[in-house]
C-alpha cells in the first residue's frame, strides 16, 4: 500500500491554538511512522459563517468573486497555523493555497467543482521531506481567480488530492466519531455506523447528511478512495467507506435531515407537452439546482407543477419564473420556506415492500403530516413542516433501529 495519507481536519478540529497542536501532533505520529504526509485544513471553528456575515454587513447581494476572494482566506489561516504547529514540533512543512498547489475548478463562484489537480508542486514538497499543509474548500478557474467549491467542501479538496496522489488512505478528521445512522446531535441514540457503502453514503450525504461532503463521496466512488471518516479528538477508528460494504442487504442504513429546502408551487398551468420543460429550462440554464420535482392533477384540464431548492436559491428562482411567466403560462406562483426533508436511505429497500410503509406509520403516530413524497430505489424522502423534524427524525429511526444493523465484522482485508 502507497505509504502516502492525506488528512482533512475540519473547523472544531482546529478551532483555537490548542485544537491545531493536537492536530499537529497527530500528524506528526503519522509522519514519523513513516508515512507521506499531505493535510488539508477547513478554516477554524465558524470562520466562514462569520465571513459570511462581514460579507452581508456591507452588501446583501455581494458579488461572488469577491465573496469568494474573502472565504478562502479562512482555509489559508488554519494553513499557515498548521504548518507553523509542525515546525514548532521538529517537522518540514508547507502550507500551499489552491493557485500554489494547482487545484483547478471551474469558473462558477461559491459552488465550483475541481476539474483538474496539478501535481508537480505537491511531489516536488513530498520530495523535499516536507509535510503539505493545504487550504481546503478553494480552487482557481480559468481566469486565474479564486473560487470556492461549496460549503464543506474541505472534505471534496481531500479526497481529490487523495485521488490524484494515488493515496494509500484518506482520513477525514472531524468532531464525531464517524459516521451515525443520524445526526447524533439531533438523534441522541443514533448508532455509530463501522462500514458504510460509498452509494448509501452518496445518497446520505445528497439528503442533507453533513458529515461528509457529497462530492467527496462521489469522487472517492469513482477513484476507489481508501476513505475513514473519524474523530480528531481520539483513537477510535471511526468509519470506513467502501465499496461493498457487506451491510447491503439493510432495508435502511440511516437517516437524514436538509433544512435548507425551499417549495416553489406553479399553478394553473395547460395539460400539453413542453410545459416542464419551459418551467425547468430557465432554471437549468440559470445552473438552479432542483430537487423534488411533482406534478400533480390541478382543477379540470389545469396542472400544478411544485419543487424544492435550496433556501438561497428561491429567489433566483421566482425571479426566473416571472421573467418567463408569459412563455409558461401559469397562473400562479407560490413559495414555501418552513419545511424540511426527512429521507431515509437502504440499499435493500427496493426488495422489501413494508419500508415506505413503515415510515409513514411513524409519522402518522408522531402526528406529523407529510407534504411530499418522493421515492427513488434506495431512499424515501418526504417534506415536512421544519418546526417537528426533530420528533419526525426521532420517531422515523426508532421505527427503523431495530433493522439498522447487522452482525458485521469487518475483516483484515477488506
Ligand atoms: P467538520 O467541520 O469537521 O467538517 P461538520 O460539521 O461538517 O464537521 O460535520 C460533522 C457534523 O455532522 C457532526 O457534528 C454532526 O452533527 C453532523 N452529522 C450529520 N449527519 C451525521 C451522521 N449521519 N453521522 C455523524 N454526524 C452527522
Ligand atoms: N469552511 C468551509 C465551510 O464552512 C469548508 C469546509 O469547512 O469544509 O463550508
Ligand atoms: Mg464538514
Amino acid at each position: 500500500m502507497n505509504n502516502l495519507i492525506v488528512q482533512k481536519y475540519g473547523g472544531t478540529s482546529v478551532a483555537n491554538a490548542e485544537r491545531i497542536m493536537n492536530v499537529a501532533r497527530r500528524v506528526s505520529k503519522s509522519a514519523v511512522a513513516g508515512n507521506q504526509m499531505v493535510v488539508v485544513v477547513s478554516a477554524q471553528g465558524h470562520t466562514t459563517d462569520k465571513l459570511l456575515e462581514k460579507a452581508r454587513g456591507i452588501s446583501a447581494d455581494a458579488n461572488r468573486r469577491e465573496l469568494d476572494m474573502l472565504l478562502v482566506t479562512g482555509e489559508q489561516q488554519s494553513a499557515a497555523l498548521l504548518a507553523m504547529a509542525l515546525q514548532s514540533l521538529g517537522h518540514s512543512a508547507i502550507s500551499l493555497n489552491a493557485a500554489q498547489v494547482g487545484i483547478e475548478a471551474t469558473s462558477v463562484h461559491y459552488n465550483a467543482q475541481i476539474k483538474n489537480i496539478k501535481t508537480e508542486r505537491l511531489h516536488a514538497e513530498l520530495e523535499k521531506g516536507n509535510i503539505i499543509v493545504v487550504a481546503g474548500f478553494q480552487g482557481i478557474n480559468r481566469f486565474g481567480d479564486m473560487t470556492t467549491l461549496g460549503r464543506g467542501a474541505s472534505d471534496t479538496t481531500a479526497v481529490a488530492l487523495a485521488a490524484v496522489l494515488k493515496a494509500g488512505l484518506c482520513e477525514i478528521y472531524t468532531d464525531v466519531d464517524g459516521i451515525y445512522t443520524a445526526d447524533p446531535r439531533i438523534v441522541s441514540n443514533a448508532k455509530k455506523i463501522d462500514v458504510i457503502s460509498y452509494d448509501v453514503m452518496l445518497e446520505l450525504a445528497s439528503s442533507g447528511a453533513g458529515v461528509l461532503h457529497n462530492r467527496a463521496v462521489e469522487m472517492a466512488k469513482r477513484y476507489s478512495v481508501n476513505l475513514v471518516l473519524r474523530s480528531s479528538l481520539n483513537e477510535k477508528p471511526g468509519t470506513h467507506i467502501k465499496e461493498d460494504s457487506g451491510v447491503e442487504q439493510l432495508s435502511v442504513s440511516g437517516l437524514a435531515i436538509d433544512r435548507n429546502v425551499a417549495r416553489v408551487s406553479v399553478t394553473g398551468l395547460p395539460d400539453k407537452p413542453g410545459v416542464a420543460h419551459s418551467i425547468f429550462h430557465p432554471l437549468a440554464a440559470e445552473k438552479l439546482l432542483v430537487d423534488i420535482i411533482l406534478l400533480s392533477v390541478g382543477d379540470g384540464d389545469k396542472r400544478d407543477y411544485c419543487f424544492t431548492v435550496h433556501k438561497q436559491d428561491l429567489k433566483t428562482a421566482c425571479e426566473i419564473l416571472e421573467a418567463n411567466k408569459s412563455k409558461i403560462g401559469y397562473e400562479s406562483l407560490n413559495t414555501d420556506e418552513n419545511l424540511a426533508k426527512l429521507t431515509i436511505v437502504g440499499a435493500g429497500m427496493a426488495n422489501n415492500s413494508g419500508v415506505a410503509s413503515s415510515m409513514f406509520e411513524a409519522l402518522y403516530e408522531c402526528g406529523v403530516n407529510i407534504e411530499t413524497i418522493s421515492t427513488s430505489e434506495i431512499k424515501i424522502t418526504v417534506l415536512i413542516d421544519e418546526r417537528h423534524i426533530t420528533k419526525a427524525a426521532k420517531a422515523v429511526h426508532d421505527k427503523f433501529e431495530p433493522m439498522m444493523s447487522v452482525d458485521f465484522e469487518e475483516t483484515e482485508e477488506s
